[in-house]
């Protein structure tokens, strides 16, 4: 599969990955969505006329999911997914619990699927396994391309930082445990929910996160 960055329009924007996965294809994070274009005009160039089949969300964040009803208008993803646990305040359109209020933003219901740990996203011969990795929220997961080697994080960690705790459903215990979770996986490529992105030596920087919250 092929993972390309879509380009973003403000600071605050979530990095949006775009997957290619030959017959399906999957975005990960929306950004904002306060200033839509250039990532809509990134996007449809990227799909070329194809269907978008899923946008996956990789946790309840406005700057990661502020740009989803405007996703789901312009491309009608087949299926619209996130952690349960972070599902549910995006079900519920709640503006607090995703942080639309305090970026001056705000949610609306929509109808958004549940994944839990170990589920599989199936794009159409290469598969993407779902890691729940709380901690930044109750509701953070990660996804893991099992044939590349491939990471997309969220907000769990960076190039050299690791995601902050202060959500009301974060917890600087229960990520430490989730960066261990993940030291049993191979890591090459790293696609994290801010800053650059790595095509090699991802697990130098899961063993950087781990040493930074003494994990
Ligand atoms: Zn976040």
């Amino acid at each position: 599969m092929t993972v390309t960055q879509v380009d973003l329009s403000s600071l605050y924007d979530s990095n949006i990955y775009f997957v290619d996965g030959g017959r399906k294809t999957l975005l990960v994070d929306t950004g904002t969505g306060f200033s839509p274009e250039p990532s809509i005009g990134s996007i449809r160039k990227l799909l070329n006329g194809r269907k978008l089949d899923y946008l996956v969300l990789t946790h309840r964040h406005f700057d990661h999911v502020g740009g989803m009803a405007r996703i789901i208008k312009e491309f009608s993803p087949g299926k619209v997914m996130a952690g349960e646990r972070d599902a549910q305040p995006l079900r519920d359109g709640d503006s607090e619990a995703t942080m639309g209020t305090a970026f001056g933003g705000r949610i609306e219901r929509t109808a958004v699927e549940g994944l839990k740990d170990g589920d599989v996203i199936d794009l159409g011969g290469m598969v993407l396994r779902v890691i729940e990795t709380p901690g930044h929220t109750v509701g953070s997961i990660c996804l893991y391309d099992e044939e590349g080697k491939a990471l997309f994080t969220g907000d769990l960690f960076f190039m050299n930082g690791v995601g902050n705790t202060t959500d009301s459903t974060g917890d600087a215990e229960t990520l430490k445990a989730s960066l261990r979770k993940l030291s049993g996986y191979d890591i090459i490529g790293l696609y994290p929910g801010h800053g650059p992105y790595l095509v090699r030596d991802g697990y130098q920087q899961l063993r950087g996160a781990m040493r930074m919250m003494g994990a």
